[in-house]
């Protein structure tokens, strides 16, 4: 057992270092033209979707719903389900405001924004404004921070299950499971059979995910290969360096400092350990830029190697993966004052608080898929411009200034997206602590 995952982690690593080789070597032009480079690369982007993201996210929809009934329903009791609930939200919320909290703090020192040459700032606003164009229009029309939570509102109160199922609405799957899963409980002996039904089908589902995992030394080959070769790490060490550097370190912080102290202040465990056990699922995180994707992987791995708790995970982990996102929201605060500073604002401690506030709330409403926070961010400008407004009637920061970041995004989101998986899996192991399986694993979580 032990000999195979290391088998698999080492094709893993070869992957990756193959697929930047291929990019970076054979794939990137920086003569070409983008239509060229695009050219050249789907190809690669088309085959790591056939071979990894399409067969995880088949199981994705299916898994979130066993795994959160699984864990509702070997919880059991009411008073339990609503303390396991409630230490669930805190972390999430905690832990996000600690990450935009580094990431605000970095990019207000740094100012990685400062100096940045008028033409990549001109060039940066036409790719910008046929982003917004495209995928910011309701923000572009006023849509802010109050229609994303209704939206939010509306995805937890679904109306109809096998059309959010048929769509890939997560947050809708969870909240109808859960609903569902009290239900079962309730009717007691009756609702007996149908449970051991999901939980059956729940075990099949995992063995499906140990299979798909051999496909990810190749997969993570192709899509890093399109990602290094679409962009080019030259692009990396250009004017938007700095940038790139402070979104990197701070979600460095966040990841192997700031995560794993809290995991060891609440359980004690060696966060490392517990980093490295879990391996396959931040591997998979950075090579596909989607948390959701990921989650059958991050189920398996926590569960399996990383001791936590099946009604922990069951719960922690499919809502994480929709609504906590420590890694976009320090993402999201740098990107925001980088931009602003670039355009050569002047942000001061009213701006950095709303930062911080509305970084928070819109990570909660960013999906996680590849480029989920692109529309949220556009949201995070608005507010402060409207903060902006109040003070000195300046005119607002053009929703285009987003062309400025989109060059460097998907390495970026490859970066972001394994944080987020790394805070929700710290919550899961965490939450073992209150909501362990078995008396040993009780043993174990108190050790
Ligand atoms: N790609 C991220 C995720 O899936 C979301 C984002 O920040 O764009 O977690």
């Amino acid at each position: 057992m032990q000999k195979k995952t290391n088998l698999l982690t080492a094709l893993i690593i070869a992957g990756l270092a193959l697929g930047v080789l291929i990019g970076h070597f054979f794939l990137w032009d920086s003569t070409a033209t983008p239509e060229k480079i695009a050219e050249v690369t789907g190809g690669w982007k088309t085959a790591g979707e056939l071979v990894l993201i399409r067969p995880l996210k088949l199981i994705t929809i299916p898994l979130i719903f066993t795994s959160v009934m699984v864990g509702i329903t070997s919880v059991g009791d009411a008073r339990k389900l609503g303390v396991i609930g409630v230490a669930t939200l805190v972390f999430y919320l905690l832990t996000m405001v600690l990450a935009v909290g580094t990431g605000v703090t970095l990019g207000a020192t740094i100012k990685p924004g400062d100096g940045i040459p008028p033409e990549v700032i001109a060039q940066a606003q036409s790719t910008g404004a046929a982003v917004v164009a495209e995928r910011g229009q309701d923000v572009a029309a006023g849509g802010g921070l109050g229609a994303a939570w209704i939206n939010i509102l509306r995805l937890m109160i679904p109306e109809n299950f096998v059309d959010a199922a048929a769509s890939g609405r997560a947050l809708s799957i969870i909240t109808a499971t859960i609903v569902l899963a009290i239900g079962l409980l309730l009717a007691g002996k009756e609702g007996e059979p149908f449970i051991r039904v999901v939980q059956s089908l729940h075990e099949a589902l995992m063995i499906i995910v140990r299979f798909i995992l051999w496909l990810m030394p190749i997969g993570v080959l192709l899509l890093v290969a399109w990602a290094v070769g679409s962009m080019g790490l030259k692009n990396l060490a250009g004017a938007l360096a700095a940038y790139v550097v402070t979104v990197i370190a701070g979600l460095g912080v966040h990841m192997f400092i700031a995560l794993p102290l809290v995991l060891f202040i609440a359980t004690r465990v060696n966060p490392y350990k517990f980093m490295w056990s879990i391996r396959s699922a931040l591997f998979t995180a950075f090579g596909t830029s989607s948390s959701m994707a990921t989650l059958p992987v991050t189920i398996e791995a926590t569960s399996d190697l990383g001791g936590c708790s099946k009604r922990s995970s069951g719960i922690v982990l499919p809502l994480g993966a929709t609504v906590n996102m420590d890694g976009t929201a320090l993402y999201q605060g740098i990107a925001v004052i980088f931009m602003f500073q670039a355009f050569g604002y002047d942000l001061g401690f009213a701006q950095y608080l709303v930062i911080v506030l509305t970084a928070t709330l819109a990570a909660v409403g960013a999906a996680g898929v590849p480029g989920g926070s692109l529309v949220t961010t556009l949201i995070i400008i608005n507010a402060v411009n409207t903060t902006l407004a109040g003070v000195d009637d300046v005119d607002p920061l053009p929703l285009a200034a987003i062309g400025l970041v989109i060059g460097v995004d998907r390495i970026l989101d490859m970066c972001r997206t394994t944080v987020n998986v790394w805070g929700d899996s710290v919550g899961a192991r965490i939450i073992t602590r209150i909501a362990p399986d078995t008396p040993e694993e009780r043993e174990k979580a108190f050790a």
